[in-house]
């Protein structure tokens, strides 16, 4: 007779968004019977989202990547892993020797795990030569990351999501919680309801916790870093700032203070539209709350001065001494559910793991003994970002690509010059589970395996490293990124030799000092570790109780002017497109899109037009209208909705062809290179 299979039960994290949920996978063969969520879960116990909870049809979709492909005559073919790696380890050394390792770029995932985020830097600085490494944190987090190293000195999280429940008072800021990290706001939403927790939310568009809020205030766009110091230079001037911890462990102060001067509440009124009442009672809210916790998201760094302004919000919780208490700190919330372990295992052009500077001469000769070569081997010149090396694609001066589970040709701001940028290249490897339109410009493409079929850690928002282990077998002949990373540096002279990921984090553990106390052991099952952990494997969830992360332990208020954004309405584009996503899909829907119980859930693309726009030109709920940038038209349905206000359109960022980023533009941040995707003005027309 024939008997079912077992049905397999195994702890997993999800492979959406930061918040770092865990559960159980109820498997039989490869297929998914269910989610469970278990209260031993560390972050979300018995709480899932929508994503969390059914978007895993993915991983037995027809178009998955069975098999590597090499492009040969415009077309793609099957190769054996053995033709295809051999292929990519010549390529890259021939271009490498030809013309300079730092006409190489990669690319790392935000998806795959912190042991293959470190393989992929390693192969860049150790066997190419190039710090020419980066993740989509470019595209997302990294000006708010710029703004907690210069004040606080760690780029992470300051504490932890028990940390947010137990504020007294929750600052949103640009950030569509309920939408975007819906765990999160679930716990917001009942530490509101059940202890009075206040809400404080700054956003141009009406979302679900703007709803909720206790004070909900509609800034200009742009303008966050003007009422973010206004509100300082209120909080200090009225005897609400908490001078203790101003004295004792903050230091610029008073050329900070100086810096503020400009920043009345008449000015910030001018330049944000707030009424003057509303940033007093903004600024009382925190002046007066025991306990401030500030998230924010790309609404605030995705525009051409994003580290500045996350610089402002990170100053305004110093003067109101929010950092260092349980239920306090600045919370840059993370997007891709690895995007922070990316980041924290290198795939940084400046950083080693553990954020060790690549210019620093000791850091060098660290990595490189701990690698065994000489120091002269490893740049100290800081490498291109993801942002550069597109743009520099277009001119030769990066000539060759490897891209890992990123959807850079839809993510990337205008995309027409991406795809012309990919065009020159001389050779490009993309490694992805799906033939993405990132892949469609590939030489060769490596299959590679989602969270389910390997093992390996994941770090999530809050800085908390777990363990996910293989529910089922690799699809086909596909196989794990770090597999494959460690294939490819072998047939390029570096037998490395892993085994297993666990002897990955070994070394990383070894080597850098956030690490030291990290081990599979003390993360088996469903425990877990927040950085920096110590060598006998003590853990920080909150940070700076003892001090800040500079060289002197105190924390940097930091001076700023404001600046006005790159691109602004005119007469020819009048309007102003806000962009973000939809709870129900995650970026380019090659995952999402794939499970069919999400994707017939959401409707087509769409433009939310406000309701008094709306009146004026004539657009119903349901028309077809015509969307056009500087750079690019797209043609959709418009949605009348009050959760916009005025001349802002608002479009998710998901589906579409050609897709929301053939209308973004290329002026970025020039502190950290991030596109202004929120800084896009537009005309609108009916159809
Ligand atoms: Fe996954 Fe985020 Fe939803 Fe949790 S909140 S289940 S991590 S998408």
């Amino acid at each position: 007779y024939w008997r079912q299979p077992e049905i397999k039960k195994t702890k997993t994290v999800c492979t959406y968004c930061g918040v770092g949920c865990s559960f159980e996978m109820w498997t039989r063969d490869r297929h998914i019977l269910k989610v469970q969520p278990v209260v031993e879960a560390p972050v979300n116990g018995i709480s899932t989202c929508i994503k969390g909870k059914f978007a895993w049809d993915f991983v037995n979709s027809p178009k998955r990547l069975t098999t590597p492909l090499i492009r040969e005559q415009g077309r793609f073919r099957e190769a054996s892993w053995d033709e295809a790696l051999s292929l990519v380890a010549r390529r890259l050394l021939e271009i490498r020797d030809e013309h300079g390792p730092d006409t190489i770029g990669f690319i790392g995932s935000s998806k795959a795990s912190n042991e293959e985020a470190y393989l992929t830097q390693k192969i860049a600085r150790l066997i190419i030569g190039t710090n020419s490494v980066d993740n989509s944190s470019r595209y997302c987090q990294n000006p708010a990351t710029k703004g907690l190293f210069r004040t606080v000195g760690y780029g992470g999280d300051a504490g932890t999501i028990a940390d947010i429940e137990q504020a007294e008072l929750v600052i949103l800021v640009g950030s569509n919680l309920a939408e975007n990290h819906p765990v999160i706001a679930a716990k917001v939403k009942a530490a509101k309801k059940l202890r009075g927790q206040k809400l404080l939310v700054l956003d141009p568009r009406k979302n679900e916790m703007a709803e909720r809020a206790d004070l909900f205030i509609r800034p200009k766009t742009s303008t966050d870093m003007v009422w973010a110091s206004a509100l300082a230079r209120y909080i200090l001037d009225n005897g609400l700032a908490d001078r203790e911890f101003l004295e004792s462990q903050v230091n610029q102060v008073e050329e900070y203070r100086k810096s503020l001067e400009p920043f009345t509440l008449e000015f910030a009124e001018e330049v944000t539209r707030i009424p003057k009442a509303q940033l007093i009672e903004a600024a009382e809210m925190i002046g007066q709350a025991e306990s401030v916790c500030l998230l924010w998201a790309m609404g605030i760094t995705q525009h051409s001065h994003g580290a500045d302004t996350s610089t402002a919000l990170s100053n305004l919780l110093l003067v109101s001494g929010n950092y260092g208490k349980p239920g306090t700190g600045g919370y840059p919330m993370r997007g891709h559910n690895n995007v922070q372990g990316a980041s924290d295992f290198g795939c940084l052009k400046n950083m080693y793991p553990g954020y060790e500077k690549v210019s620093d001469e000791k850091t060098r000769a660290k990595w490189a003994q701990a690698w065994g070569v000489e120091p002269e081997r490893l740049s100290l010149e800081v490498g291109s970002d993801n942002f550069q090396m597109v743009q520099d694609a277009d001119t030769h001066k990066i000539r060759a690509m490897f891209i890992i589970g990123e959807e850079t040709a839809f993510a990337d701001a205008n995309t027409t010059n991406v795809h012309k940028g990919f065009e020159e290249l001389e050779f490009m490897v993309v490694q992805d589970i799906f033939v993405s339109r990132t892949a469609e410009f590939a030489d060769v493409i490596l299959p590679a395996c989602p969270s389910v079929e390997k093992e390996g850690t994941f770090t999530n928002t809050e800085r908390r490293i777990q363990r996910f282990y293989p529910a089922m077998p690799p699809l086909g002949d596909s196989r794990p990124d770090w597999q494959i990373l460690t294939e490819l540096a072998a047939r390029m002279g570096h037998d490395w030799g892993y085994a297993h990921p666990s002897q990955i984090m070994d070394e990383v553990a070894g080597i850098a000092d956030i690490f030291a106390g990290v081990n599979y052991e003390r993360l088996e099952g469903w425990k877990s570790q927040c950085w920096p952990v110590r060598a006998d494997g003590t853990d920080t969830p909150l940070l700076y109780t003892d001090g800040f992360h500079t060289d002197d332990g105190k924390a940097v208020l930091f001076p700023l002017e404001w600046k006005e954004p790159d691109e602004a309405q005119d007469s020819e584009y009048d309007l102003m497109l806000d962009n973000g996503r939809m709870l129900e899909h995650f970026q380019g829907t090659n995952q999402t899109g794939r499970s069919p119980a999400i994707d017939d859930l959401v409707p087509n693309w769409f433009v939310e037009v406000s309701p008094e726009l709306a009146t004026e030109r004539g657009i119903e709920d349901g028309s077809w209208v015509k969307v056009t940038s500087r750079r690019g038209s797209v043609e959709l349905r418009a949605v009348v909705t009050d959760r916009v206000a005025g001349t802002t359109l608002f479009m998710p960022i998901h589906q579409g062809k050609p897709g929301i980023n053939h209308l973004t533009g290329e002026h970025h941040d020039p502190v950290v290179n991030t596109p202004a995707y929120k800084e896009t003005a537009v005309r609108i027309e009916l159809m």
